[in-house]
């Protein structure tokens, strides 16, 4: 299911994500209008049950959880340059 571009409506491609713990994952988009090329990220998480598991478990056991890295920060994701050139873009990573 493509995401919407926040901006202009265009439907985004996903660039790149992580889970940031074992119920959030952080996806980073850019949009696929050539007009806009907007670069953002969301946030999933904050599940829901909506009908009991068959076998259910109360609680994600810690074991299962992971845990972020000392040093992880959400804003250290690679920087992209946008280059136009005649009938297309190029993302690069910097
Ligand atoms: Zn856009």
């Amino acid at each position: 299911m493509a995401f919407p571009c926040p901006l202009c409506g265009a439907a985004s491609r996903v660039r790149t994500s992580r889970m940031l713990s074992a119920t959030t994952k952080e996806t980073y988009y850019n949009c696929s209008n050539d007009a806009c090329c907007h670069q953002y990220k969301t946030l999933e998480g904050d599940p829901r049950t909506l009908a009991k598991p068959v076998n259910p478990a109360q609680v994600i056991p810690p074991e299962r959880l992971r845990q972020l890295p000392p040093t992880a920060s959400p804003s250290k994701a690679p920087a992209t340059a946008i280059t136009r050139e005649p009938g297309r873009l190029r993302h690069t990573v910097l």
